[in-house]
């Protein structure tokens, strides 16, 4: 199979003929029939998230179930299966056993200590891959596996809030903006400065304001979450946000935080990061998700053009989501 390999920090992935795994007891073997680009994938690619092994990147993973290993009853061949960045927990530390499976410190990620989505096949442990609705578009669903879960969870430790900040609105940006839409949020959308075209992208996503991140919003906010990785934008979140407002910060590496006056974090505002996804979170967001609806903007990319679209993340290119189809279906 054709495998987009990321073997050296720093330097593009790589096109692999590699062969296809083989499902071991508890697996799934899926052929991949979309996978989302993340900015994680980003940071493996810099090196920002160390890598041990040339790995496949890739955890946004919606595929068709080709295979499956001793013991798995949860899903059977032709299923279609979503993959998630979260792989496999130790089920047994203080952190699985209290519903925070997404902090457990044996945790492994897809696409970073396992191979991902960036190829052809793909294997995962069943019971971390959700079931999906047959009849999904695969490229529309992957986004959601990540850019969904992750802020889903974010959208939901920023609290009910009306007046609802959301720095970078790229593919989870414009997915929370939909879910806090639909539950009657006002929402302000921050782009990097001078972003006129995805400031009109977030219009046209339904978002009260957008402006600059150097820009104040035109009220102040009740909580912001933050998508884009600067450390910069925290003291500036929290200079937006009344007070008792949390800023969250959702990106899993940041730049350094700059130091900042206590004033900001003065009337009882918070700042919070979110970590990974529990499988519950999963499940309920994958149950909400149809009822928004929230519909996914995305840009489709050949999986030999992996690099191409990780470039065009990495420079603000993509409206919404991109994705990853192998085959150029
Ligand atoms: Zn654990
Ligand atoms: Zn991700």
């Amino acid at each position: 199979m054709l495998a987009m390999v990321a073997e050296k920090k720093g330097e593009p992935l790589v096109a692999r003929e590699r062969a296809t795994p083989v499902p071991a007891k508890g697996e799934v073997l899926v052929r991949v029939l979309a996978c989302g680009v993340c900015r994680t994938d980003l940071h493996v690619v810099d090196g920002d998230l160390k890598i041990e092994h040339p790995v496949v990147p890739g955890h946004e993973i919606v595929g068709e179930v080709v295979g499956l290993g001793e013991g798995v009853e949860r899903f059977g061949k032709g299923d279609l299966a979503g993959i998630p960045w979260l792989a496999r927990v130790c089920g047994s530390c203080r952190y699985c056993l209290s519903g925070r499976e997404n902090l457990c410190p044996y945790a492994q990620f897809t696409g970073w200590q396992r191979d991902g989505g960036y190829a052809e096949f793909a294997v995962a442990d069943a019971r971390f891959a959700f079931p999906l609705p047959s009849g999904s578009d695969p490229a529309e669903t992957a986004p959601l596996l990540c850019a969904g879960l992750i802020g889903f969870r974010a959208w939901r430790m920023a609290g009910e809030v009306s007046r609802l900040g959301i720095y970078g609105f790229g593919a989870a940006g414009h997915i929370v903006a939909q879910l806090a839409g639909s539950s009657g949020q006002q929402v302000f959308a921050f782009t990097r400065p001078g972003d006129g075209r995805g400031q009109a992208f977030a219009r046209a996503q339904g978002v009260a304001w957008s402006g600059g991140s150097d820009e104040g919003p035109p009220e102040p906010l009740d909580a912001a979450i933050l998508f884009a990785p600067v450390g910069a934008l925290v003291p500036t979140a929290l200079r937006a946000v009344a007070p008792g407002g949390t800023v969250v910060c959702a990106g899993i590496h940041m730049s350094d935080v700059p130091s900042f006056p206590y004033a900001l974090l003065w009337g009882e505002r918070t700042v919070r990061s979110v970590a990974n996804l529990t499988r519950t979170d999963g499940e309920a967001f994958l149950a909400l998700a149809p009822r928004v609806p929230v519909r996914c903007q995305v840009t489709r990319f050949p999986l030999e053009e992996a690099n191409r679209a990780l470039t065009q993340l990495r420079s603000g290119g993509v409206e919404g989501a991109a994705v990853l189809v192998p085959g150029g279906r």
